[in-house]
C-alpha cells in the first residue's frame, strides 16, 4: 500500500476555511468601488507572479488565500463594479453565488434523471417558471411536445439548435459530407459570432452562412432573408437554419422574428431565436415585445447569466419539439442504460445538450427567484432601462456627441464628433484610468462605443459621474 501523506480537508476545517471564503467575498463587494474597473495588468504580469512548479507538498488555506489577494486580485477586471458598462452585463448575486456553491457541495453529476433526481426535476420546474416568468409562449412547457433545458452559454444553445435543424432538413442525413456541403443557414450581418461559429462547428462552413442585410435599426430584412433562401433553392441548396437576434450584441437590435418566422414556415426552416441579453427584459409586461412572433420559433435562448442576476453559466435554452432535438443528440450506449430512462417517464438531460455531464445549475436559479421574487427581478430590468435612458439623454442633450443607434432598452451606442481615432482615444483612456469599462463596436463604418447598464450595483450617480468623466477626457482630448 502507499503511504498516506496527503490529507482531505475534515468538514471542520472546511467550515473554516469556506467561513473565510465567503467573509473575502463579502469583503470584496464592499470595497469593489475601489478597484480600477479594468485590470492594469500587462501580458504575463499575473503568470510571473506564480511559482515555476507546482508545490510537491500541500500548502495551508491561508497561504492560498494571500496570493488571492496579492496575485488574483489585481488582474481581475471588476465585471460586477457599478462601473463596469462593457460588453454585456454579467450579473452575480448573493443567492447565485450561494446556489452555486452548494450545487458544488453536493458535487452531483446530472446527466440521467436518475442521475440524480433533483437536479433535472428542479431544472425542468425552472424551465416551466421561467415560461412563466417571460410569458414565453406555451409550447416550450415541459408540459408540451417541447421544453427546456440550462445550457453553458447561448454559443451552445445555438449549435445545438443548429444541428437539430440540420437534422430536420435531411431527415437525419445532415452529418453525411455531401449533404452537409449543400446546407445554407441564415443570419443577420449583426448577429452574434457564435451563430458563424455553430455552422462551423456543424460542417455547414463559413461559406454556406448568409449573412441577411440590415436595416437602418439594426434589424434584419425578412424580405432579404427570403430573397436569399430562394436564390439558394435555385440553386440547388438545402435552406436548413435561421437564426433571427431578439438584442444584437453590437446595438440591442431587433430583428422581425414574426415577419421572419413566417418566411421559415413558408419553407420548413428551424428558427432559432437569440435573446441573449434583451431576453429578461421580458420579465417586465412592458417589455415583452422583445419576444414578439416567438410562437413561430422552433428554439429559443435567452442568458439569466446576463441580466438575471444568476452567475455565470446560465442559459435557458427552450424548443419547441423535443423529439426533433433528441433525435439529434441522442445516443445510448449499455452503460447508461437504466430502468427510469426506459420507462420514459423521466427526462435525461443528457439528450438536450453537447456534454454528458451537466452541474446542477438550476440551484442558482432558484435561490434568485427565490430571493428576489419575480417582483424584485422586473425592478432590477427597470432600473437598468432606466439608467440606460438617462444616459442617453445626456449623449442626445449634448451636441459634441452623437447617438449611433436607437436604444430601446440599457445599452446606448454613441461616440464624440470627431474621428475614429479620437473615439478610440477616448474610450482607452478612460478604461486606462480604471474608473469605468467601456467596449467598443463598428457601426455604418464608424467607430462607436458603447455603454451597458444592467449591474446590481450602478446607480444613477454612477452613471451621472461616468458621464461627467466622459465630457472631462472628451474635452481633454480636444485640446490636445
Ligand atoms: N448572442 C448574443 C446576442 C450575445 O450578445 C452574446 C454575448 O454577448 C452571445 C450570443 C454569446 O453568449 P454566450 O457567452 O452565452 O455564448
Amino acid at each position: 500500500m502507499s503511504e498516506n501523506n496527503y490529507t482531505h480537508m475534515t468538514p471542520e476545517q472546511f467550515r473554516q476555511a469556506g467561513r473565510k471564503v465567503i467573509d473575502w467575498i463579502a469583503d470584496y463587494y464592499e470595497r469593489i468601488g475601489e478597484f480600477p474597473v479594468m485590470s492594469q495588468m500587462e501580458a504575463g504580469e499575473v503568470r510571473a507572479k506564480l511559482p515555476p512548479h507546482p508545490p510537491a507538498e500541500g500548502e495551508s488555506f491561508d497561504a492560498v488565500m494571500k496570493d488571492v489577494e496579492e496575485i488574483v486580485l489585481p488582474g481581475i477586471s471588476h465585471w460586477q463594479s457599478p462601473n463596469f458598462y462593457g460588453f454585456f452585463p454579467a450579473n452575480a448575486s448573493g443567492p447565485a453565488i450561494l446556489g452555486d456553491l452548494l450545487s458544488s457541495g453536493f458535487g452531483v453529476n446530472g446527466m440521467l434523471w436518475a442521475a440524480s433526481p433533483a437536479c433535472t426535476e428542479v431544472e425542468t420546474h425552472m424551465m416551466d417558471w421561467l415560461v412563466e416568468m417571460l410569458d414565453l409562449p406555451s409550447q416550450f412547457l415541459s408540459t408540451s411536445d417541447g421544453g427546456g433545458v440550462i445550457h453553458d452559454t447561448a454559443s451552445s444553445a445555438t449549435l445545438c439548435a443548429l444541428l437539430a435543424g440540420r437534422e430536420r432538413a435531411t431527415g437525419g442525413a445532415g452529418n453525411i459530407d455531401g449533404v452537409k456541403a449543400q446546407l445554407t443557414t441564415y443570419t443577420s450581418s449583426q448577429s452574434h459570432s457564435s451563430v458563424e461559429k455553430a455552422a462551423k462547428i456543424a460542417g455547414l462552413g463559413s461559406d454556406n452562412l448568409r449573412l441577411i442585410n440590415v436595416d437602418d435599426t439594426f434589424a434584419m430584412s425578412a424580405d432579404a432573408l427570403a430573397s436569399a433562401i430562394e436564390h439558394d433553392l435555385v440553386n440547388g441548396k438545402i435552406p436548413a437554419f435561421v437564426c433571427a437576434t431578439s438584442g444584437t450584441t453590437s446595438t440591442t437590435g431587433f430583428d422581425p422574428v414574426g415577419e421572419i418566422g413566417k418566411v421559415c414556415r413558408k419553407y420548413n426552416i428551424w428558427l432559432h431565436v437569440d435573446a441573449a441579453m434583451a431576453g429578461t427584459a421580458a420579465l417586465c409586461p412592458e417589455f415583452r415585445w422583445v419576444h414578439d412572433g416567438l410562437e413561430l420559433a422552433d428554439s429559443y435562448c435567452f442568458n439569466p447569466h446576463k441580466w438575471m442576476l444568476t452567475n455565470f453559466d446560465c442559459d435557458a435554452f427552450f424548443v419547441r419539439d423535443r423529439k426533433a432535438l433528441l433525435d439529434t443528440l441522442s445516443i445510448l450506449p449499455e452503460y447508461l442504460k437504466n430502468r427510469a430512462s426506459q420507462s420514459n417517464a423521466v427526462i435525461d438531460y443528457r439528450d438536450w445538450q453537447i456534454p454528458l455531464g451537466r452541474r446542477f445549475r438550476a440551484l442558482k436559479l432558484w435561490f434568485v427567484t427565490r430571493h428576489y421574487g419575480v417582483e424584485g427581478l422586473q425592478a432590477h430590468v427597470r432600473k437598468g432601462v432606466e439608467l440606460g435612458q438617462l444616459f442617453h439623454s445626456f449623449v442626445e442633450s449634448d451636441d459634441r456627441f452623437e447617438l449611433m443607434a436607437p436604444a430601446p432598452l440599457n445599452l446606448v451606442c454613441f461616440r464624440a464628433k470627431g474621428s475614429d481615432v479620437m473615439n478610440e482615444s477616448l474610450m482607452n483612456e478612460l478604461n486606462r484610468s480604471g474608473q469605468m469599462y467601456l467596449t467598443h463596436t463598428r457601426l455604418n463604418g464608424k467607430y462607436t462605443i458603447r455603454f451597458c447598464i444592467g449591474n446590481p450595483l450602478t446607480e444613477r450617480h454612477h452613471v451621472e459621474a461616468s458621464w461627467q468623466r466622459i465630457v472631462t477626457e472628451m474635452e481633454k482630448l480636444n485640446h490636445e
